[in-house]
């Protein structure tokens, strides 16, 4: 059988299936009959002992993993000890006779049905703590201690909903081949720990928990997105080879990580990360980079009910910006509609998403909006070196509209009395109509970043989320690598920047042919860096150029890849 998924972390792996389910079995209403309320109350006060010693274990592993999750531990320590619930649950029991799991189960849920109603984001993160809690404790109740992944005993596949914080806290990297999830994307808390752990990763595959067994031999591809069940023995075999050489290649590219990123002729390329927050996770890769290549920041306006405020995206940005002092940061603006929704505002549904209100599209159909970011942006300019960046441009119109929409931002701001600082305007070059026209373009801005993602998507007129035509959708088309020359010899001309930070920057055996096409700045998610540093050294220019030359000639993306596989 085969499932599908999103690939979070890269590799592939075979191994037995390991449920980590963290449910609770609810407690049904239960009364105890008069006398036994002491033994329910000792009970509760030794069940909250265990839970507070559990927590603080928790904390102290996380402590040396993450610092900044180990304070989520210690809130939930605080909520077992919370003064209010600690005189209900008693109260329920002593008074009304309410068995112990009862009591807990019932004065938990008073509290959270209160947190849930909250549209405030920050609370509602509060009731997941809740939530945390009641089943810690309720399992502790049920005498069983909470499933750790640090005490695994051999090397598994885990198959879970979602996995948490508090699920992942000291768990044993030597012991997890793979994770594969319900939940969860490419920004989860799952898929940073798989990342920074090496651990290949497929998210979101729906009802994973309904098809997976316990001890179930599954092979794992997070390269694909793909996990098979049962494989034939063919299979199995093929994966532990992949495996394999995933293993000993990952340990190879690792040695280049600190290093500058040189041609084998020295020439220096600049290597830039692609970031989706300010978290502490997403910075922790500045030493190995010259530059953040593309600051999603569409990730702070997902999965919440409200907008973030002008003064939360400065903190952000004020963040991220001095984290990286000189080196430069491109903030791309909110890149919303298409395959990325929002919960806190309705988007109307749309025939074609990706060909319609999309990207600064969207923005210029909600200015106020736009306006919220530029003025965050051009406040948080003052604390590094900012470089704005707008995503979906395909005409010259667009690029003026957003240049007199900063202007009349900057005007109000200085007029408000608020000290902003300088910032590079630039375009996402991911519609052809605007590659088409980059020598233009390039006259109007200062910088260009290329989306590869969408300009593939576009030109291959192939949805990249349609599975149904995935194979249309050719990243190594001979097209795909002509309207990138078009676009780099450009901008390169009139003397402005141009980088690239869609996947095709971030893949190895592509960047012989973007080196020789020209581009010198490649933008990447922090776990290819790696690779793509040793991929830069063992190619002079020279070579680049030929290869370049070369696969401009070919007439297919299969043959191109051959080519470059060789
Ligand atoms: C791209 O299109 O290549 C890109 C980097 O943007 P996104 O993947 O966020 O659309
Ligand atoms: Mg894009």
């Amino acid at each position: 059988m085969l499932l599908n998924g999103k690939g979070a972390a890269p590799g592939a792996a075979v191994g037995s299936i390991y449920i980590y389910n963290e449910k609770f079995n609810t407690p049904s209403e239960s009364y105890i009959s008069k006398g036994q309320e002491q033994t329910h109350l000792d009970r509760y006060l030794s069940v909250k002992d265990e839970a507070l010693i559990e927590l603080e274990k928790i904390r102290l592993a996380m402590q040396k993993l993450d610092p900044s999750k180990a304070e989520i531990f210690t809130a939930q320590k605080e909520i077992v000890k919370d003064i209010i619930i600690n005189e209900e649950i008693p109260a329920k029991i002593m008074n009304e006779r309410w068995a112990g799991n009862w009591a807990i189960y019932h004065v938990y849920e008073t509290v959270l049905a209160a947190l849930r109603k909250t549209t405030d984001p920050l609370i509602a993160e509060r009731a997941a703590d809740f939530d945390d809690v009641r089943a810690l404790l309720i399992n502790l109740w049920n005498g069983q201690r909470k499933k750790s992944l640090s005490t695994l005993k051999e090397p598994v596949v885990i198959a879970a909903h979602d996995l948490k914080p508090s699920d992942t806290a000291g768990l044993d990297r030597s012991k997890v081949l793979a994770i594969i999830t319900e939940a969860g994307g490419i920004t989860s808390h799952t898929a940073i720990i798989a990342k920074s752990y090496g651990i290949p990763a497929v998210l979101g595959i729906h009802g994973l928990l309904g098809f997976v067994k316990h001890g179930q031999l599954a092979a794992v591809e997070a390269t694909k997105g793909t996990v098979i069940l049962d494989p034939e023995e063919s299979i199995v075999k093929e994966y532990r080879k992949k495996s394999g050489v995933f293993s000993r290649d990952k340990k190879d590219a690792e040695t280049f990580l600190k290093k500058e990123a040189l041609t084998s002729c020295g020439v220096k390329i600049d290597i830039g990360l692609n970031i989706s927050g300010a978290e502490d996770e997403e910075l922790s890769s500045e030493h190995y980079a010259d530059s953040v290549g593309l600051f999603r920041t569409e990730f702070m306006y997902i999965e919440r009910n409200d907008l973030p405020t002008e003064d939360e995206q400065f903190v952000s940005y004020k963040k991220v910006l001095e984290c990286f002092g000189e080196k430069p940061v491109i903030l791309r603006t909110l890149d919303i509609g298409g395959d990325k929704q929002m919960t806190g505002l309705v988007i109307e549904n749309e025939e074609n998403p990706f060909l319609g209100n999309r990207g600064i599209r969207f923005c210029f159909s909600n200015p106020n909006i736009l306006r919220t970011q530029i003025r965050a942006a051009l406040r948080a300019s003052l604390y590094g070196n900012l470089w704005i960046m707008f995503p979906m441009v395909s005409s010259i119109d667009d690029i003026r509209r957003l240049k007199n929409i900063i202007a009349e931002e900057k005007e109000k701001l200085k007029k408000e009395g608020v000290k902003i600082g300088e910032m590079k305007i630039g375009i996402m070059v991911e519609v052809p109509s605007i590659a088409l026209v980059a020598e233009v373009a390039a006259q109007e801005v200062d910088f260009a970043s290329i989306g590869s993602n969408d300009l593939c998507q576009y030109l291959c007129a192939a949805d990249r989320m349609n599975s149904e035509v995935e194979s249309y959708y050719q990243s190594y088309h001979p097209a795909v690598f002509r309207m990138i020359k078009t676009a780099v010899t450009a901008f390169t001309a009139a003397g402005k920047p141009i980088s690239i930070c869609g996947e095709l920057g971030g893949d190895p055996l592509a960047i012989p042919v973007l080196i020789g096409l020209g581009l010198r700045k490649l933008s990447m998610g922090a776990a290819s860096v790696a690779a793509i540093k040793r991929a830069i050294a063992s190619v002079s220019i020279k070579k680049a150029e030929e290869i370049a030359k070369k696969v401009l000639q070919f007439s297919t993306a299969a043959e191109i890849e051959e080519f470059l596989s060789k």
